[in-house]
This record gives C-alpha cells, structure tokens and sequence, in this order.
C-alpha cells in the first residue's frame, strides 16, 4: 500500500490525519458540498495530497476556511470525531535487544520507536522500562 496516513495542519495548530481510504471519502463528501465556499479549494488540496505520494510526510498547512471544510467533511463521515481521527497514540511496544535506558513506546510518530526492525519489536510496555523521553515529548 503506497504512503501512509497524510497530516493536515489546522489553523488552530490542531494536526488532523487521515487514512488514505478516510481521504477518498472525505475528497468525495467534499464534492457534494461543493456550493460552499472553500469546498472545492479544499477538495483540491485533498487530491493533491492523495496523489503526492512523496510528501505523504509533511503535514499539508490549511487555511481558515479550508480548515473548516474539512472537519466539517470529517464531521459528515462520521469517521470520527477530531480527537479520535488524530490518533498517535499506539499500544506500547518495545525493542528486544539490550538497550539503555530500557524504554518502551506508545507514539508512531516516535523517531526512537522507528528505529527498532520489525523483527526485534515486542508489544507491551515489559518490565522495568520507562517511557520513552521522545514518545512522551509527544504526548
Ligand atoms: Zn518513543
């Protein structure tokens, strides 16, 4: 599957992902809005970022009224509320090689928690670890 989730950027600071599938449906329930304005501007930001697989990382900026067409879309799918869609939280996991400190985390966007090969990561927060100083920087 190309690309991951793709971050827009709220003009309250408040960061949204969305699924590729959660994109389609939103560009869609866009369209249908379409009389108000800012739909079709947002819609085309939506497109874009679905097909700028490169870019999947770097959160795409909204403007005001684009940022209110897309909860509003968001809203409409009842994909979720914010809150729920803007999930970056995962269960805690940790490597199971010999690390120190031993820590574990609970954040996918954790630049220590990438780090760990999918064949020496454990679910779980094990014993004795603390989490991890970047996974709570995060939040
Ligand atoms: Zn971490």
């Amino acid at each position: 599957m190309p690309g991951g989730p793709v971050r827009f950027t709220l003009d309250d600071g408040e960061t949204l992902r969305l699924s590729e599938d959660d994109l389609l449906r939103v560009y869609e329930e866009l369209w249908r809005l379409a009389p108000k304005p800012g739909s079709v501007s947002t819609a085309a930001v939506v497109h874009a970022a679905r097909r700028q697989t490169d870019l999947y990382h770097a959160p795409i900026d909204l403007t005001a009224t684009q940022s209110a067409m897309l909860r509003e879309a968001v809203a409409l799918l009842h994909v979720d509320d914010l809150k729920e869609a803007e999930v970056t939280k995962i269960p805690a996991f940790h490597t199971s090689e010999e690390e120190t400190p031993a820590v574990y985390h609970n954040n996918d966007e954790c630049s220590e928690g990438k780090k760990i090969e999918p064949e020496h990561k454990v679910s779980g927060s094990g014993t004795d670890r603390r989490l991890c100083e970047v996974c709570a920087g995060l939040g």
